[in-house]
């Protein structure tokens, strides 16, 4: 028997994600957000399962775009924040991926290209964020540098949002009402929503939305809206108690002592530890599902293992089945106790944990699909 961990991915929950964004902005085209390894649940197999769906993928470097060529994706994909270096221009010519644009060196590289033909280039204006684009000026002159180039194509205006996960809306006015001036002033398509945006702002749904971290069901607004409460988790985390320890009252338990037993404690040892990605941070009291019944984290998280407080279930034991976050335990709960968000927990996955493709897309999608694959019942 091999170690217990893995993570079970559901490629029907990532559709019927990716199918609310669509209904939440219908008449929006929307990039599938898919750097970082799909947050983490494979960017080739997730593409492949929403390849039927999604008109075109965005990842953050060209690298994460070849690795998605390599895995039979055609479709057009967005470099988020361009190319790194000059010489990205050509194999972004090449294979169809379309640039953003957000720096004077970017758009002196591509002036100075010599290209099989044009690049389709996102304008990235700083709209509020100020962490990367034109100022508004400057991005009249680049789109006109642009279109006097011959290099580029099919011209668009992006920008980012800074807060539109808080339900405040003073900020994200200013940035809309921003972005809006200039788009209306250089005639050029918008392409604006993240996921929080896609879910709560409907006035920022333009020719394209970029959602992100609401494919893979990890609710951005924390329940706050409506449509957030339709999202499916994507990833279940889960793994099984290899060992049991009896505990008495006033003794330590892990690294350091930090959990001691304040009354006669069952502990259960699980295979799952930070040197799977399971964040460290995690206080004593983070949630955890044994058995399908919830109960907490007890003492400090270790490379290999963590342990759970099971005295209160006496049905548990070895090989009971342990869900770290995923189905019936939102990854939002796990990530308020390890003080981050679901976003560092799911790109935090690392590749010794093991992944399983479900639902009716599994057989495509999985890049190993030789091998069997596990498919819903
Ligand atoms: C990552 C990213 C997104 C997706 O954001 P989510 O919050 O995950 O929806 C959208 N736009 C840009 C520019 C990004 O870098």
């Amino acid at each position: 028997m091999s170690r217990p961990l893995r993570a079970d991915i559901d490629l029907d929950a990532l559709r019927h994600n990716y199918q609310l964004a669509c209904e939440l902005a219908p008449n929006s085209r929307s990039l599938a957000v898919i750097k970082a390894d799909a947050y983490g649940h494979g960017a080739v197999a997730c593409a492949r399962a929403l390849a039927d769906l999604a008109p075109a993928f965005a990842v953050a470097t060209i690298e994460e775009a070849l690795a998605l060529r390599e895995g039979g994706i055609t479709h057009p994909v967005v470099l988020l924040e361009g190319v790194f270096e000059a010489s990205e221009y050509q194999l972004a010519a090449q294979h169809d991926f379309w640039c953003a644009i957000h720096s004077e060196w970017q758009l002196a590289a591509l002036e100075a290209a010599t290209l099989p033909g044009p690049i389709s280039c996102w304008i990235k204006f700083d709209s509020g964020m100020h962490r990367l684009g034109f100022d508004a000026e400057q991005a009249r002159a680049v789109k006109e540098r642009l279109v006097a180039s011959g290099k580029a194509q099919d011209l668009h205006l992006m920008t980012h949002f800074a807060t539109a996960d808080s339900l405040t809306p003073d900020y994200f006015q200013h940035q809309m009402a921003a972005v809006e001036a200039l788009a209306a002033e250089l005639a050029l398509p918008l392409c604006l929503a993240n996921s929080p945006a896609t879910l709560a702002w409907p006035q920022s749904h333009a020719a394209w939305n970029r959602p992100g971290i609401m494919l893979y069901g990890a609710d951005p607004l924390e329940g706050a809206n409506d449509a957030s409460r339709r999202l499916k988790p994507v990833m279940t985390l889960s793994s099984a108690i290899i060992a049991v320890r009896e505990i008495a009252i006033g003794e330590p338990v892990g690294y350091a002592g930090r959990f001691v037993a304040t009354r006669p404690t069952r502990i259960g040892v699980v295979a799952c530890g930070y040197g799977d990605g399971y964040d460290r941070h995690a206080v004593d009291g983070t949630p955890v599902l044994v058995d399908g019944q919830e109960t907490v984290l007890a003492g400090k998280v270790s490379m290999d293992m963590l342990t759970v407080d099971i005295t209160d279930l006496p049905e548990a034991g070895v090989g009971s089945r342990v869900v770290l976050w995923g189905e019936g335990l939102e990854v939002n709960r796990v990530a308020a106790s390890c003080d981050t968000i679901s976003y560092t927990l799911l790109t935090g996955i690392l590749p010794r944990v093991p992944k399983h493709y479900h639902g009716s897309q599994a057989r495509e999608a999985d890049p190993m699909a030789s091998q069997a694959v596990d498919t819903c019942a």
